[in-house]
Parts: C-alpha cells; structure tokens; sequence
C-alpha cells in the first residue's frame, strides 16, 4: 500500500492509475477506523479497480466546543487495517496542506441542513462538503462510497455531486452495527463501560419504532415517542433529537412512509452518538458484526 501526504502526489498517483485505464474508487475518513470504515473498503476494492482511502481528521467541520482535539487517533492501526482490506493508496494529508489559507469559498448545504444535525451543528456541513469537494478534486476518483450511518452527510454528498456535476458516481453502504445494535462509530471509544452498557438504547428504540410501523402506526409523533421512550430508559441519555423524515428533503414529516428516515442523536458521557434506519426496513436490514 502506498501512503502520500501532499495533494500533489495523490492526484499524480490517480492520473497515472487512470492514464493505465483504471477505475478509481474513493472512501474517505476521519480514521480510528472500525469494521463500518472496513466495509466501505470491500465495497470500493469489488466496485473499483484501485482503491485510494483517506485518513483526515477536517478541522473546518468541528464546532467550536466539539471534540477536534481529543478525536481518536491511531495511524499505525489504520494503516495496517486498510493494508488487509486492499487499499492501494492511503493518503493522509496534515491540515496545512489540506488548507493552507482559510477557505472563504465553500460548497453550502441549503435546506437540506436545516434539520437533524445540520440545525444543531451550524457550520458543519459545509465543513464537510468543503473538504469531500477538495477531496474529490485531489483523487479524482470514479466512485466514492459513504456510509448510511451517516445519512443526512451521505444525501448531501450525492446531491452536491449532481448539483456541482462531479463526475463521481456516489455509493451509500449499510450501517454496520455491533452485535447488540449499536452503530459502529470511532466514538465509541469515549463510552465507558456504564456508557457503552446503555448504548444499544437507540437501536433498541429505532426498531421499536420500525416494527409498530409494520403494525400499523404511522403518525411521525406516535413513532418519535416510542424511540424517545426506549432512550428515557437510561437516565445516562439525553436525547438531542429523534425526526421521521423524508428521505429526499430531509424535512420532517407528519405521517411516515417506507422508505422515510427515522433519525436520532443523543448525548452520552463525552460522546453524540447518531443513528437512523429506513422506516419499512428497520435495523434488521443494516450489517451486524458477530462476536
Ligand atoms: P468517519 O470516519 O466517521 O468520518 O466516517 C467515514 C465514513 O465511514 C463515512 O462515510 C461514514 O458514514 C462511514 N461510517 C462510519 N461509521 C459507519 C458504520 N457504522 N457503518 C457504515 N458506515 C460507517
């Protein structure tokens, strides 16, 4: 596996990996990396003919109480994971060469951040859209896969590729979830073990909601109280937000349909902790990990 810093080399490796006809596939991340980073790998080494990950924490998408400074880190470990799972090019860039001035000229998230975390965490989507768009220009890859744990940051990304025609084809991977429920997350590792304990309260509550919508109930209200009532159980959680929402606005709806988003977020110990499943799909239909 290769491993470049500067953006200079990254887009000569892509150029020269693409001039000997070669597909480019592209999976970004902050690292710390788990088995949901891991399978996004899979997916882009059988999608793709060569595979570039990245590894970078992005400041510009951190509030200012958020937690940049003490993110998880472990570039020895990641770098060995992405060497199992095939990754032909890790390109770790410092800050300063990912943003040597401040940028002034970003890519904004319009109405699509006006809910779930983009109205509880201002400024972090264009954060995030900046540095996937400086990315994008860096790689210069054919398709580039994300994640569904993520999904309000995943729906941006594709539509930020149509509305700025990338010419990237964008994947959206499964949640990969541990084998009581919990999404996987790099912060995780801020849980401790009281924490982690409750953790699963969310999943618990998102498929509480998934399987009364089978049976019949499908008013917004009546499933948000059911995943508000799971996470009451613990009285470590403090729930920031459960929506249904439509899967294309990411606006709240009334009354939810299959293929709507149920979303959460909730505090617990140092860590914000997201999730959602496909209302008709449930957590039954992401990835779980055995043990
Ligand atoms: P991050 O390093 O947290 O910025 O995540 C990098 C990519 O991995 C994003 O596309 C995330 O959506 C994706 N990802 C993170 N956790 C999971 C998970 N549990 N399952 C699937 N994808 C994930």
């Amino acid at each position: 596996m290769r491993e470049l810093q500067q953006p200079s080399e990254m887009l000569a490796w892509s150029r020269e990996a693409r001039a000997s006809g070669r597909q480019i596939g592209f999976v970004p991340t902050m690292g710390y990396l788990h088995e949901g980073h891991l399978r996004l790998m899979d997916l882009a080494v059988e999608a793709a003919d060569v595979v570039v990950s990245s590894i970078f924490v992005n400041p510009i998408q951190f509030g200012p109480k958020e937690d940049l400074g003490s993110y998880p880190r472990d570039l020895e470990r990641d770098r060995s994971l992405a060497a199992q799972r095939h990754v032909d090019c890790l390109f770790v860039p410092p800050a300063e060469a990912m943003y040597p001035s401040t940028p002034l000229v970003c890519p904004t998230p319009g109405g699509l951040a006006d809910h779930l975390c983009g109205a509880r965490r201002p400024g972090h989507f264009q954060g995030v859209l900046t540095v996937v768009a400086k990315l994008f220009n860096i790689v210069e890859p054919d398709l580039a896969v994300f994640g569904r744990k993520d999904i309000q940051q995943a729906l941006l990304i594709k539509r930020m590729v149509e509305d700025m025609s990338f010419p990237v084809k964008v994947l959206v991977a499964p949640t990969v979830r541990e084998h009581d429920g919990v999404a996987m997350s790099s912060r995780n590792s801020y849980l401790s073990l009281e924490e982690r304990a409750v953790a699963p309260l969310l999943s618990k509550g998102l498929e509480e909601a998934h399987k009364a919508f089978l049976a019949g109930v499908d008013r917004s209200e009546d499933l948000e109280r059911l995943v508000r009532s799971a996470v009451s159980e613990s009285p470590l959680i403090r729930l920031d937000y459960v929506e249904v929402v439509d899967p294309d606005t990411i606006s709240p709806v009334q009354v939810g349909t299959d293929d709507s988003i149920v979303a959460v977020a909730a505090l617990l110990g140092k860590a914000r902790l997201i999730d959602n499943i496909i209302l008709g799909r449930g957590v039954g239909s992401d990835e779980r990990i055995h043990e």
